[in-house]
């Protein structure tokens, strides 16, 4: 297929555009590179550097099969912080896109939703039908275009996935996470394990979890990107379909620390801190749906195997300007 992949020079974006490249298609980038970096754009891809609001139209005007859609803000506190950013380049950014999917006819869109938009949850694992009820600006922005999305299949006949990404880690080769402010739980404590800081804060340990630090569901990057190209194969026109992407098993803030000092060997100092605003307690999924319905098998679903592969992506020498996210 002739796919554009929005937001392909970040960490999930470019994994999706290397596995869809691996299987024979042919691979558009569009991304702004406001976060991302254009040595994590697979070689091979055709990039356009560009925003989706106004570069959209341009990119699609060769025609496409289907659209990938990853370029967003996803940082909690950031949301929490400056709304207007994730109301106004998540959800009006992605509208725009969606608009000029309609105008040159693209069947298929695959977007990247999140956990988040299921805020605190009634019941735990979460399944899709549990009430979309964010506790934060970025699900919330990312909720509304699942809304959107559910339309413009029904109104418009787009055949559209929503993926429910709960936490993903982990690398793809030399694929991996770096962000310029790192605020994700994983990367930050292998920087304290390669002695870039002093020790890992844990925002909260008053939760109603065992251990009273938040709950997390950790997906390997290279299974998340898997379940999109089983994804891009099920988008029937007309049908906007929902699927949570995670392993079902939680992991407090305290664990995954404890993880990450058995696998990289360094005894990383932990200082308790105030709650994070806008974080939920525990977010594990039930990822049922995509196991029955698009034949997904997550094959890195071990914590100790995902860390173990971001450990070795930042623990690799930094070769500069080498394609493929290395640093
Ligand atoms: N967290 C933490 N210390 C950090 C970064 C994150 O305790 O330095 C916690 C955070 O409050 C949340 C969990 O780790 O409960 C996962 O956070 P992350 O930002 O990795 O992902 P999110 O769940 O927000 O998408």
């Amino acid at each position: 297929m002739k796919v554009l992949v929005t937001g392909g020079a970040g960490y999930i974006g470019g994994v999706v555009a290397a596995r869809l490249l691996e299987e024979g298609h042919e691979v558009t980038v569009l991304d702004d590179l406001s976060t991302g970096h254009r040595d994590a754009v697979p070689e091979g891809c055709a990039f356009i550097e560009g925003d989706i609001r106004h570069h959209a139209a341009e990119a699609l005007a060769g025609g496409a099969d289907a659209v990938l859609h990853f370029a967003a803000k996803s940082i909690v506190p950031e949301s929490m912080a400056h709304p207007e950013l994730y109301w106004g380049g998540n959800t009006g950014a992605s509208l725009a896109l969606l608009e000029a999917v309609r105008a040159a006819g693209v069947p298929r869109f695959v977007f990247s939703s999140t956990a988040a938009v299921y805020g605190e949850p009634e019941q735990v694992p979460i399944t899709e039908d549990a009430p979309v009820r964010p506790t934060n600006p970025y699900g919330a922005s990312k909720a509304a275009i699942d809304a959107a999305l559910a339309e413009h299949a029904r109104m418009h006949g787009l055949g559209a996935v929503s993926l429910r990404y709960f936490n993903v880690a982990g690398a793809h080769g030399s694929l991996g996470e770096r962000h310029t402010t790192e605020t994700h739980l994983i990367p930050i404590v292998l920087q304290v394990a390669r002695g870039e800081r002093d020790h890992v804060a844990v925002h909260g340990t008053d939760y109603p979890t065992p251990d009273g630090s938040c709950v997390r569901d950790y997906i390997h990057v290279t299974d998340l990107a898997d379940a999109h190209l089983l994804a891009l194969g099920a988008c029937v026109p007309g049908r906007h379909r929902v699927y949570n992407l995670g392993n079902g098993a939680g992991f407090s803030v305290r664990e995954v620390v404890e993880v990450c000092r058995e696998v990289t060997g360094h005894p990383v100092p932990a200082v308790t801190g105030p709650r994070r605003p806008g974080d939920p307690a525990v977010l594990v999924a039930a990822a049922d749906r995509a196991h029955t319905e698009l034949g997904w098998r997550p094959r890195r679903s071990a914590l100790r195997d995902i860390v173990a592969d971001a450990w070795a992506f930042h623990s690799a020498p930094a070769t500069g300007s080498a394609p493929g996210g290395a640093r």
